[in-house]
């Protein structure tokens, strides 16, 4: 211990933290020069004594900001009682999430995983399996749309529509093949040559610039694949848990996927993943098939059923206003080219380069996010009126300076 406090740099100021990871942390983030080191609800506070209105809440993990009360005292509750047992025992935030889940979704079971890929991953195993149990082999592909973003593992990589993601790291496992997003003339002729267990994609694509696939095509694509027996996957991991003013986004649609995947939002800034698994599927998980050792966690699903608690009609009126009131706002801006999304997940198309519009909202005190080229927002879902329109105009002064 002696040994790491003499090279560690406590009280030698505000850039430590900062230095320290440049030297010791996998260079895989471009991180911005902030240290966070406290927040409340949607305001942050960093190491030189600044405070940020935050409007990405770490990327729709924070569903309800920083350190929020409720929400700490279920998982303060939780750490107290038992922290984890492994998944060879029961415990009752699982239990209990897991039913909160299929009653507000209609879906029959869930597994639990720690992060978006890994949910990606287990709906992956869930439709390979129905397929293979029920078809045999040579139906194993899974169609995911041109554009997607599943996750960072090797599977979920293959499975992300985006060459960018795939350079570098192949050989990738076969059977993923990828749709023009809005073609469903591609999608049907994709199912006729690649025989597919599964379709898979998000409602609206976060990473790929939160672009909203259109309605029609969701509902063909959902059409053709049930009546051929073609598994429909939803990837919530982003557009779930009220972001885009449903419950789910897929909810906006008027369709029933047989899998839906779910992370960020659900733990309210602690890891989880969720894979739910529809009627058709239900019963493809068997002991010994799937598993994970910290899927499920206790803690993390007490978090989590205090977050699904809380996101109910009042809640997901008030996402909507909250929304119309910033595509309102900004469309009208000189500097706004577009405004795109769905509830509080929206993409804005800017004249200056997004870079730029991030550094500018930095310098004064607000935190948004890119996707693609645009400025991409994610505030809490219960971010107070009185920050959202303060952080809305720094956004447009910048934009439009
Ligand atoms: C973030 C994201 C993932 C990956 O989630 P991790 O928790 O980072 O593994 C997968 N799919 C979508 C749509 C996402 O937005």
């Amino acid at each position: 211990m002696s040994d790491l406090n003499t090279v560690s740099c406590i009280g030698s100021g505000s850039s430590c933290a900062a230095d320290m990871d440049k030297e010791y942390v996998a260079s895989t983030y471009n991180r911005f020069p902030v240290t966070i080191t406290g927040g409340k609800g949607s305001v942050a506070y960093s190491s030189d004594g600044r405070e940020y209105i935050d409007l990405g809440s770490g990327i729709a993990v924070n569903s309800f900001g920083f350190c929020d009360e409720q929400w700490a005292q279920a998982v303060e509750a939780q750490l107290r009682r038992v922290q984890h047992t492994s998944n060879l025992y029961y415990t009752e935030p699982c239990a209990r999430l897991a039913e909160g889940l299929c009653i507000r979704t209609g879906m029959k079971k869930v597994f639990f995983a720690n992060s978006g890929a890994e949910a990606n991953e287990g709906a992956i195993k869930a439709a390979r399996k129905y397929s293979h149990d029920k078809y045999g082999d040579g139906r194993s592909t899974i169609i995911t749309m041109k554009n997607s973003f599943h996750g960072r593992t090797i599977a979920t990589l293959a499975a992300t529509g985006q060459d960018s993601f795939h350079k570098d790291f192949g050989p990738f496992p076969a059977g993923f093949s990828y749709c023009e997003p809005d073609d469903p003339e591609n999608f049907f002729e994709l199912c006729r040559t690649e025989t597919p267990a599964a379709v898979m994609f998000e409602v609206v694509q976060g990473e790929g610039g939160v672009k909203p696939l259109d309605r029609e095509f969701i509902r063909a694509v959902c059409d053709y694949a049930n009546n051929n027996d073609i598994l429909v996957i939803v990837d919530e991991v982003q557009t779930g848990n009220g972001r885009t003013g449903a419950l789910y986004g897929y909810m906006n649609y008027g369709i029933f996927p047989d899998i839906v995947t779910t992370a960020k939002g659900l733990g309210g800034g602690l890891p989880i993943g969720a894979v739910m698994l529809g009627e058709k599927v239900k019963g493809v998980f068997t002991p010994g098939t799937h598993g994970s050792t910290f899927g499920g966690n206790p803690i993390a699903c007490a978090g989590a059923l205090s977050i699904l608690e809380r996101i109910d009609d009042c809640l997901l009126c008030e996402v909507r206003k909250k929304s119309k009131y910033i595509f309102d706002s900004l469309s009208a801006v000189d500097g706004v080219l577009s405004v795109s999304g769905m509830g509080l997940m929206i993409g804005v198309e800017t004249v200056k380069p997004v870079s730029q519009v991030i550094s500018g909202c930095l310098e004064r005190g607000l935190l948004v996010l890119s996707a693609k080229s645009r400025v991409r927002l994610l505030p809490a879902l219960n971010i107070p009126y009185e920050l959202l329109e303060k952080g809305i105009n720094i956004l447009k002064e910048v934009i439009s300076t």
